[in-house]
């Protein structure tokens, strides 16, 4: 119910356009596939991701011999699951990696202003709530206020926080992170990045020098590197989400802000554009409103 409330906007917005299409056309024909085509785009699901939705949804009609709109509803939910998964046809919800054999690292990676801060806040919360011990490292050395944020979330998450000042070396303030996680016996550590995208070889840098570091540490680490992208941002997350995959693995995606647009279809299109699965979705400012993404319960949520 939490994955619903926080879709209100969106939900709103799409199942009342889908429901006055379906309520307007009695029968499925070219007109209807155009609007649907139009109320598609407008929810950020991505004009080539809608293009393909469109013609397979036309072939399935045919197929089956569907006259009724109300009954391509149930076709429409299945085609959009199915362009979140793609050719994958395990449909797993994918939970973060955790190493079985000691400390698990995750890398968070993003721009500024997309919610990085917070969602290690209501990650590092998660994670504990589950009985993990959980330390972080602030390593966005680069952005004023960056650290003493963290810091923030630190104390409210109630979790170790390992800092250097402001202009120090991220990768030496993630490396003390590894030695403070490991001497504390923390099951996880999570370490913050800066998000500097106006040059992008130096973005590539320091990201691999961090990542370096981690991998000279712990075998198999970096567990996870998840890339935070602001959902209300649109295709702007997009381009973000391609560069950043361009200067390191990105191995999952954090989609913020979901509850503030009415375009959550973008987080369908991520996967189907960038391969790389969509594994937490921020659902509002509080520390709990955090979860794993389930594009079941996320398609079922906008048409329910
Ligand atoms: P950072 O610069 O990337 O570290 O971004 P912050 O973590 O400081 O977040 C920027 C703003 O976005 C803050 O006002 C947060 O409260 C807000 N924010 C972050 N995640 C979410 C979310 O899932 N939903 C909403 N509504 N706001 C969010």
């Amino acid at each position: 119910s939490k994955f619903k409330n926080g879709l209100a906007k969106t939900r709103n917005s799409f199942t009342s356009k889908i429901n006055d299409l379906v309520a307007r056309y009695r029968t499925v024909d070219e007109d209807f596939f155009e609007e649907l085509e139009e109320v598609l785009i407008s929810a950020d699901v991505g004009v080539s991701a809608v293009m393909e939705i469109i013609e397979e949804l036309e072939m399935e009609v045919k197929r089956q011999n569907i006259k009724d709109t109300k009954q391509v509803k149930e076709v429409i939910s299945e085609k959009l699951v199915e362009l979140y998964y793609g050719n994958d046809n395990q449909q797993n919800i994918e939970e973060l990696k955790q190493n079985p054999e000691g400390l698990t690292v995750y890398l968070i990676v993003g721009v500024n202003g997309v919610g990085k801060t917070t969602t290690i806040g209501k990650l590092a919360h998660q994670l504990q709530s589950e009985g993990k011990k959980v330390t972080l490292a602030a390593g966005d050395t680069f952005r004023a206020g960056a650290i003493e944020q963290l810091d923030e979330w630190g104390k409210r998450a109630n979790v170790h926080v390992v800092k250097h000042t402001e202009g120090s070396d991220p990768a030496a303030v993630i490396y003390d992170g590894i030695q403070s996680a490991k001497s504390r016996k923390s099951d996880v550590l999570i370490c913050d990045t800066a998000g500097r995208l106006q040059n992008k070889v130096n973005l590539m840098n320091e990201l691999s020098k961090v990542k370096r570091v981690i991998e000279r540490e712990i075998p198999g680490a970096p567990h996870e590197v998840l890339l935070v992208l602001d959902a209300t941002t649109g295709q702007n997350a997009m381009s973000q989400a391609k560069t950043f995959s361009e200067s390191t693995d990105v191995s999952g995606i954090v989609l913020t802000k979901l509850d503030g647009t009415a375009k959550g279809g973008i987080v369908l299109a991520i996967r189907n554009e960038l391969e790389i699965p969509v594994k937490l979705v921020g659902l509002g400012e509080k520390v709990t409103d955090l979860e794993t993404f389930d594009a079941n319960a996320f398609v079922y949520g906008l048409f329910a």
